[in-house]
């Protein structure tokens, strides 16, 4: 299990790797804005767990594990800003989203898919709970 913190950089490392060929340490240190230290430290513990090869002043490059774990941390992320948007959460959705992802069990963020999805799927209850909820904070 990777603490909060590193499964951010796991996280922000995928989505970086999405839409750039190669990753960077200062990429990364950019995109969270953090310091080159904290980044090489995180990556150390990363490629211990396999998730990642990196070699000092090279490319940081993910294995298949840090592929598919990345893309679950990034879908997680996702799936819990679009649910806090169903719910109609007067909060900060980034930062509330950033929070929760790590604190929920796959099995929740699953129900929580599906809860999200069947909203998008049945426009007609989800217009009934946005009424429902508009009558309830008047
Ligand atoms: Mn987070």
């Amino acid at each position: 299990m990777l603490s909060p913190s590193l499964e951010d950089y796991l996280e922000e490392i995928y989505r970086f790797s999405l839409t750039n060929d190669v990753v960077r340490v200062s990429d990364i240190a950019a995109c969270l804005n953090v310091s080159l230290p904290s980044v090489t430290n995180a990556l150390r513990k990363l490629s211990r767990e396999k998730y990642l090869t990196y070699k000092k002043y090279r490319e940081v490059v993910l294995t298949a594990e840090g592929k598919k774990l990345g893309r679950f941390l990034v879908e997680r992320n996702r799936i819990l800003r679009d649910f806090l948007r169903v719910l109609g959460s007067d909060c900060n959705i980034a930062a509330e989203a950033e929070a929760m992802e790590h604190y929920l069990t796959r099995p929740t963020i699953q129900s929580v898919e599906h809860l999200v999805n069947f909203m998008y799927e049945n426009p007609e209850c989800y217009e009934k709970f946005c009424d429902y909820t508009k009558e309830k904070k008047k």
